[in-house]
């Protein structure tokens, strides 16, 4: 993003940051937080420095896939000192709330929280920010795309077709806002039987490489249905720390990243 867009007092970059990506999704529960997670760890695996951002205010998962409650400590009131877990330094309002009390915030508070979150966490020296984004083409993505220099912005999507109308939706979103697009990742693609090995397209094939292709983007990654990731997902132990196959494919990823 250039920077005719807002005056500089206004701009969240929170420094010391080289890089920022966003990742967003159209549909929710199609991945995005299980992606960013994995992808943050193997980012981290591959030797740099990661900070993940879970700015879905509304529905954080990131301290559940990371597997932490504490709350960040604020020694001088002001600004906060994130969490570091598996190699990945880590923010998110859930941390804040006890995780069964909702946000019920308009917009603005909204904005106040991301907005503290950027420029008043600790965030230290990093190489690469990921923000997990709120599903959606709304305030968190709008606020983000004017007032912080994403270095660009990646789409998860199932193949499924209500999965991709809404992908769409949130390329044309980045679009607008002059957010580069780095690529599309299909989760979710395929599920293969461990007793026959037989693999099935349950949300159905080939739709997010078709856009990919449609748009001139690399389809960065095609991850499947896998029960070790569910799994590492809830017990908060991305299964990117681990050395199965999964855990390949986010090296993979994150290589990739880092070209
Ligand atoms: P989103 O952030 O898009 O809302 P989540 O990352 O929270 O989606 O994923 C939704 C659910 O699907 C979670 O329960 C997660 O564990 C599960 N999940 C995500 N990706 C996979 C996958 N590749 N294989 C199995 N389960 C997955």
């Amino acid at each position: 993003m250039g920077g005719h867009m807002k005056p500089q007092e206004t701009r969240m970059n929170p420094p010391g940051v080289k890089s920022i990506i966003a990742i967003g999704s159209g549909k929710g529960g199609v991945g995005k937080s299980t992606v960013s997670s994995n992808l943050a760890v193997a980012l981290a695996r591959a030797g740099k420095r990661v900070g993940l951002l879970d700015a879905d205010i509304h529905g954080p998962s990131q301290p559940r896939m990371f597997g932490v409650t504490k709350r960040p400590a604020s020694p001088d009131g002001k600004t906060i000192i994130p969490l570091v877990a598996h190699g990945v330094t880590l923010m998110s309002i859930g941390l804040m709330l006890p995780e069964d009390k909702a946000v019920i915030w308009r917009g603005p508070m909204l904005m106040g929280a991301l907005q503290q979150m950027m420029t008043q966490v600790q965030w230290g020296e990093l190489d690469v920010l990921l923000i997990d984004l709120p599903p959606g083409t709304g305030d968190v993505q709008l606020t983000l795309g004017q007032k912080t220099d994403l270095t660009g912005a990646i789409v998860v999507s199932t193949p499924q077709d209500v999965a991709m109308i809404d992908a769409k939706k949130a390329l044309d979103a980045f679009a607008s806002l002059k957010v580069p697009v780095l690529g599309l990742i299909e989760n979710m693609s395929m599920f293969k039987c461990p007793d026959c090995g037989f693999e099935a397209h349950i949300f159905g094939e080939g739709g997010v490489q078709a856009e990919a292709t449609r748009l001139g983007l690399p389809l960065l990654a095609a991850l499947p249905i896998d029960l070790d990731t569910r799994l590492g997902g809830d017990a908060g132990r991305p299964v990117a720390l681990g050395d199965g196959n999964m855990a390949k494919a986010y090296a993979q990823l994150a290589d990739r990243m880092i070209q």
